[in-house]
């Protein structure tokens, strides 16, 4: 499989070419030349696998120079009952990414897929684990190493950190704004004890953190004399690795191809619907797939209006479902390339006006209003949307839900259809957020064992100022 970008002016690459890289040397993002089919017959034949398995049937079509016995391996270290184990009680941790159905409204049969059993109790170690095992893969082929530096204000952050603990050849520098961060997500970043892990405590907000990981990637020379990487939302290997849930939630919810199933997915960045995007190209069976914002509804407007306005950071809201607070959707693009029928030029003219004029408007055109053909809905959630659905999932059904799950819970039914199972993707546990669920419910969020005394535990943390030269000091004293 060859790799292109969506501003369509660099040269093709394979999987493991892109694999360390983030942006194409035009500026897009790199998507497939051409999207795999799978048939019903395929489909069918992947009911009963493993998960593991079922990974390795769909990135096969993807990752083929690197040899199938390895791939496999490398899937099947990756997704185990022993990495995904935090979910409820009455889980199979072997699962990997149980369904849980709520219950029938309306008609429609309602469930969970949930993504967020591992580590770090949030989808993005669904992505980010195998991410971590690739690279060390990649790295140890190519006889290199990499120095990963990244800036969070949460979840990214630590699913990178957890992913990457111990790999032979990485190091991670990973900036977050100091004391700003909850309680539980700073101990769960600050306790890592890996040599090959540090955090920096940047005194500053999160653009600080961003503008200082900007500042040295634009830095070039630096960038590659010191071999330094990230593992954004953009990379193509966490996007591939989060189409494969789309393909279980489907077959736990189907018993034949001839079934149609609708997706709500909590979106920020759009990489996680974007993977769902990606399997209905492939030909898996989605009816719709719903994305539901919180009040930074960047998508959801462009969904209604065809008008894509990027946000000014001064316009971006924190709101109690943080991770998805966003400016711009970084992902957004690859949808739009395929959108304009893959044209490199088209896409490239868009995100030119994105850049100088903070947005663009296909409203008139034609191929707005053929849109419908890709399935893509949109809705979106307030805070007391999120708190009224926290507790009427609670009291309905017994269930706790986080608070970017309960924007999904809350868009998805207002787009339920009669005899078409709705899926909401799960995307955190409860207790990262618990201070909401608090809120909503009056007493705590429920904790996974492993997670007790997460907030006694001894920290491995670095204090700096926001400042580019300190940052860079540190890296070059710390190198790999
Ligand atoms: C990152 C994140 C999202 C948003 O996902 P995107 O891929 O950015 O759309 C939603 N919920 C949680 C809990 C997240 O961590």
């Amino acid at each position: 499989m060859r790799y292109q970008s969506t501003r369509g002016n660099s040269p093709q690459q394979s999987f493991l070419e892109i694999l360390l890289g983030g942006l194409a040397p035009d500026g897009g993002l790199y998507l497939p030349v051409e999207y795999p089919k799978v048939t019903s017959e395929q489909l069918d034949s992947w009911r009963g696998l493993s998960y593991a398995d079922l990974a390795f049937e769909v990135l096969r079509l993807y990752c083929n120079d690197i040899p199938e016995d390895d791939l496999r391996v490398l899937l099947r270290k990756t997704y185990t009952g022993k990495v995904y184990c935090n979910g409820r009680p009455e889980d199979n941790a072997n699962d990997i990414t149980p369904l849980h159905w709520l219950g029938e409204e309306g008609g429609t049969r309602i469930g969970l897929l949930s993504l967020s059993n591992g580590p770090t109790l949030a989808f993005k170690d669904m992505a980010m684990q195998l991410l971590g095992n690739l690279f060390e893969y990649a790295l140890k082929h190519a006889g290199q190493k990499l120095n990963i530096l990244g800036a969070t204000s949460g979840d990214t952050g630590s699913a990178a950190e957890y992913a990457m603990r111990g790999k032979e050849g990485v190091k991670v520098f990973m900036l977050s704004p100091r004391g700003k961060m909850s309680a539980f997500q700073s101990a769960q970043m600050y306790s890592l004890q890996d040599p090959n892990i540090f955090n920096l405590a940047v005194a500053g907000v999160f653009d600080d953190c961003q503008d200082i990981v900007k500042a040295v990637s634009n830095d070039h020379a630096f960038k590659e004399k010191h071999r330094i990487g990230t593992v954004n939302s953009i990379n193509w290997g966490r996007v591939v690795a989060q189409v494969v849930y789309y393909f279980q939630g489907y077959l736990l919810a189907t018993k034949s191809s001839a079934e149609k199933v609708s997706f709500t997915v909590p979106s920020g960045n759009f990489g996680n619907i974007c993977a769902g995007h990606i399997a209905r190209m492939m030909g898996l069976p989605i009816e719709h797939l719903v994305a539901a914002t919180n009040e930074n509804d960047v998508l959801d407007e462009f969904f209604r209006t065809g008008i894509y306005r990027a946000r000014k950071s001064a316009e971006t809201l924190h709101t109690s479902s943080p991770s998805m607070d966003i400016s711009k959707a970084s992902n957004f693009e690859r949808f739009v390339f395929d959108l304009m029928g893959q044209d490199g030029q088209a896409t490239a003219r868009m995100f030119k006006l994105v850049d100088e004029a903070g947005g663009f408007d296909i409203s008139k055109e034609v191929i707005f209003k053929e849109i419908g053909k890709y399935g893509f809905q949109s809705g979106r959630s307030t805070h007391q949307n999120r708190l009224d659905t926290i507790r009427d999932v609670d009291h309905r059904y017994g269930v706790m839900i986080d608070t970017h799950t309960a924007d999904g819970v809350k868009v998805a039914r207002d787009h339920l259809q009669s005899g078409i199972p709705m899926i909401v993707l799960e995307t955190a546990l409860p207790i990262k957020f618990e201070e909401t669920i608090k809120l909503a419910l009056g007493r705590p969020a429920e904790c996974p064992p492993a997670f007790k005394d997460i907030k006694s535990k001894p920290l491995r943390v670095e204090n700096i100022n926001a400042d580019v030269n300190e940052v860079k000091a540190f890296i070059t004293s710390h190198l790999n």
